[in-house]
């Protein structure tokens, strides 16, 4: 194993990867900017897609509705919060994130850099939300700071993806990946394992197709059931199936281990507000799920990109 892998985790984690990237350890404060979503407001689709409900993946969003500049200051000034940090990510999270006209975005995200401490943006949206107007924006911004652009995948299957009323194919995906990389801007993709109808090998053999792709990171994620999801129906009638925590620590090492160790693994588990999580119970946060992921890999004796 050598770098950029972690030497204990066996992947190549996001912490070192964002070392190199700015000058320094980063923490993530995530806002709303106040977007809504293609695939509920009719432009691409309506109802969304059936795992989703927005509010049970933006609760670290602390001070939603205010402006962004002030979202920012508040999160960053909170007590207690971020005493030793000082490098700063704004994560815009909430919907799809430069679905919007091109002044709208640029006056959002430029608002972001209100502190001296943050020293970029992270975008996530979906691959029909990244037109040449909007790559202008973020290509601009990318000039003088970091700028990563995250795009939900969630399955390589068309027919999960419409499935599951995703909205978008996995080639306008890939067609996504190739237009933001054209501009220089880093590129993560999200991807959920156990999504209904999808299957295993499918994940895995995922961490090929993405190596192949020049992104920088890759964000898994279990399929959960939140509540106030269509899926969360389905999940009450006994129709959906959630994955165990050992069969997902078990795929998730089988994906690293085709994934290129260029690739920084930005994380591993999925979460949802208390209240809000329906299934699977597993109650694991995301260095313990790191710490299982890595003990897995060297029970194999493999590490990320070993079977590439
Ligand atoms: S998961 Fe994302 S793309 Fe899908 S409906 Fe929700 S906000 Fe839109």
């Amino acid at each position: 194993m050598f770098p950029p892998l972690h030497p204990d985790l066996r992947f190549h984690n996001y912490a070192s990867y964002l070392r190199r990237r700015v000058g320094g350890a980063a923490v993530r404060i995530s806002v709303d900017g106040g977007f809504t979503c293609p695939n509920r407001d009719g432009s691409r689709g309506t109802g969304g897609c059936l795992y989703c409900n927005n509010d049970s993946f933006t609760g670290a969003i602390l001070y939603p509705g205010l402006p962004v500049e002030e979202q920012v200051r508040r999160t960053i000034l909170a007590p207690g919060r971020h005493r030793n940090a000082r490098h700063f990510l704004v994560y815009f999270q909430r919907y799809s994130n430069s679905y919007a006209p091109p002044g709208e975005l640029e006056r959002l995200y430029r608002a972001a850099f209100c502190h001296p401490g943050v020293a970029g943006i992270v975008v996530g949206t979906r691959p029909d939300c990244l037109g040449p107007e909007v790559l202008d924006v973020l290509e601009g911004i990318g000039r003088t700071a970091y700028v990563s652009i995250e795009i939900g995948l969630q399955s390589k299957s068309d027919a999960v993806l419409a499935g599951i009323n995703r909205g978008h194919t996995v080639d306008e995906f890939v067609a996504a990946v190739a237009a933001v990389r054209a501009r220089g801007i880093d590129t993560g993709v999200h991807l959920i394992y156990g999504l209904p109808g999808d299957t295993r090998a499918n994940f895995v053999e995922t961490a090929g197709f993405l190596s192949g792709l020049d992104i920088q990171g890759v964000k898994l994620h279990h399929f959960h059931v939140v509540a106030g999801s269509p899926l969360a129906n389905e999940w009450e009638r006994g129709r959906v199936r959630v994955p165990e925590y050992g069969e997902y620590v078990s795929a998730c090492a089988d994906f690293l281990e085709r994934l290129s160790p260029e690739v920084a693994v930005l994380r591993l588990i999925g979460s949802a507000p208390p209240g809000m999580l329906i299934a699977p119970l597993w109650e694991k946060g995301g260095r313990e799920m790191a710490r299982d992921v890595a003990a897995e890999l060297e029970r194999r004796g493999t590490w990320q990109g070993a079977l590439r």
